[in-house]
């Protein structure tokens, strides 16, 4: 094997995010960004974003920020089509 620590420590993170386990606000906030574009852009969400969408519907914290990032990212949509 030549995985590294490292490598499996990522590894494990991933898997985690599969489960069920809660996404912590740090890994949901990583994470939330790619989250709104997906939605934004209408693409299908991997699991590790169906994790993200799982922490904004019991987080009010990170749902404020998503929210606020979505303003920002339907800004940009809005100007681009407009002009
Ligand atoms: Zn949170």
């Amino acid at each position: 094997m030549s995985l590294s620590n490292e490598k499996l420590k990522d590894l494990l993170w991933l898997v985690g995010l599969t489960n069920e386990n809660e996404l912590n606000c740090e890994q949901c906030l990583a994470l939330v960004a790619e989250f709104a574009e997906c939605e934004l852009a209408g693409k299908s969400i991997s699991d590790g974003l169906k994790a993200v969408e799982q922490h904004l519907s019991v987080c009010s914290e990170c749902r404020e920020e998503y929210e606020a990032l979505q303003r920002v990212l339907d800004g940009i949509e809005g100007d681009t089509s407009k002009k």
